[in-house]
């Protein structure tokens, strides 16, 4: 492929630069912000929030940038392993689980990180600007319509047009796929939705020695408390770089966390002790930084009957789902890998991208069914419930009860909650039939 074109120069964006680098001799990424070399640029809000790494997700952090975690630990990273991975349900430790392992970093940190691998790449080269709309001819995108916002060589509101065998939307959230492929005569891929009312809460303290064997820290409300945050204190706490830690507090409707610091730290003292002991400790550092994630959203481009070649999505411009389940950056992962798989299987470039599609939409499935099933547990969430709800609603329950105090549902379970298994993987018989004997023998 002579050159590939990818909107939008965030997580998903350079992975998909690092998966065309193998393919096509020019990979343009088309950023309209400046996300600076040290991560410390504008890019998408949410950035500054806690951004958990899931375990599969590292997997092929490293699959597409070896070296990349020593790397990040050389330069402040914690890596967590056994017992300093710390999951709660209700407020009960599970047991660390062998063999998994996370990172202690924030998402700017790593994602400035993945910036210069994927800059230092001999055929990617970004361009700052806006992308305006598609060029379309002969079945397929020709290319992109775009004005730069702001660079030495080529001042902002300089109008242009690149022509590409391949584009790519990494728009994120605010994508305009859906407007381009109307306006140029297609449909745009349906769109599935679930209101959540989610309010998240992000602050980073100094850290010391006061939990030297804690690299991260998990809470969540699980069927003891009825999934209900006012009863059992959803939030998560990582080492990150610098010797800081950073805290998230997440709450739903009434109970969204908000800005005052005070507020922040007496909540923090209701949920597990190693939350407590940091608001306890440590000096908070800097504003409480909140935000609210109305809905959860999916774009389902297996649905459409006509699709133009040369076109594909990833990131969040298919699919934002509640981000209490960290999934985003590791479905940004998983999507360039289906990326890879079908350009390596040799499909032409100017064709409907459609065993892509198929592909990357088994892993969005997955990270719906997931995320979805735990949401609609929400008494204020009311739908759309998916075929088969109360069963897997059932299970789900079951199996969280049991993985609390059983290390093989446990591990099956964070199979699962680390993107490595698909959650039908839960309902096995193996894996039921374990659950009920491990609940009945409580
Ligand atoms: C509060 C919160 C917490 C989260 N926590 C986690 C977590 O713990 N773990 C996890 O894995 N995920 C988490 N996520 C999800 C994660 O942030 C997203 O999945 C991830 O940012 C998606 O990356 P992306 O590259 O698709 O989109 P984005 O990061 O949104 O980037 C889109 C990029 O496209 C650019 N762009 C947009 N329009 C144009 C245009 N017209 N032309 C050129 N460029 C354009 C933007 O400037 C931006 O840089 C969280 C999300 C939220 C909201």
């Amino acid at each position: 492929m002579r050159r590939a074109v990818v909107l939008g120069g965030s997580i998903a964006g350079l992975y998909a630069a690092r998966v065309l680098s193998d393919h096509a001799d020019d990979v343009v990424l088309l950023e309209a912000d400046d996300l600076g070399e040290d991560g410390t640029g504008r890019g998408a809000p949410q950035r500054h929030q806690l951004h958990a790494l899931l375990s599969m997700g590292h997997t092929h952090l490293e699959r597409w940038f070896p070296g990349i975690t020593d790397e990040l630990v050389a330069g402040g990273a914690r890596l967590g392993t056994g017992p300093e991975v710390q999951f709660y349900v209700d407020g009960a430790l599970k047991a660390p689980v062998p063999g998994l392992r996370m990172l202690g970093a924030t998402r700017p940190f790593i994602e400035s990180r993945v910036r210069r691998r994927v800059l230092a790449l001999p055929r990617v080269r970004v361009l700052r600007g806006r992308a305006d709309g598609l060029l379309f001819g002969a079945g397929r995108v020709r290319g992109v319509r775009y004005s730069t916002t702001g660079e030495a060589t080529a001042p902002s509101g300089h109008e242009g047009e690149l022509e590409a065998d391949l584009v790519v939307d990494a728009m994120g959230r605010s994508s305009r796929l859906g407007t381009w492929l109307l306006r140029g005569g297609w449909d745009h891929a349906p769109l599935q939705r679930m209101r959540i009312d989610l309010g998240y809460a992000t602050a980073v303290f100094r850290r010391g020695d006061e939990l030297p064997r804690t690299v991260v820290a998990h809470a969540s409300p699980g069927p003891a408390s009825g999934y209900q945050p006012t009863l059992s204190e959803p939030g998560a706490m990582v080492a990150v770089e610098d010797d800081r830690w950073m805290v998230v507090l997440a709450g739903y409707t009434d109970h969204r966390p908000g800005r005052d610091p005070a507020d922040f730290l007496a909540r923090m003292r209701r949920c597990v002790a190693p939350l407590h002991e940091v608001a306890d400790r440590c000096t908070l550092l800097g504003d409480v930084r909140t935000f609210h994630f109305q809905e959860s959203r999916r774009r389902d481009f297996t649905r459409l009957r006509r699709f133009p070649g040369g076109l594909v999505a990833v990131g969040d411009s298919v699919a934002s789902v509640n981000p209490i389940y960290g999934q985003g950056l590791t479905l940004a992962a998983l999507q360039a890998s289906c990326l890879s798989a079908y350009l390596r299987a040799g499909s032409p470039a100017h064709a409907p991208a459609w065993d892509y599609f198929r592909r990357a939409g088994v892993v969005v499935d997955a990270a719906w069914q997931l995320s979805a099933t735990a949401d609609l547990a929400q008494p204020h969430v009311n739908g759309p419930y998916p075929r088969g709800y109360r069963l897997a609603r059932w299970a789900g329950d079951k199996i969280t009860e049991a993985s609390v105090i059983d290390p093989e549902v446990n591990r099956a379970f964070m199979d699962v909650v680390h993107m490595r298994k698909h959650p039908k993987s839960l309902t096995s018989p193996r894996v039921l039939a374990r659950a009920a004997r491990v609940l009945s023998a409580r």
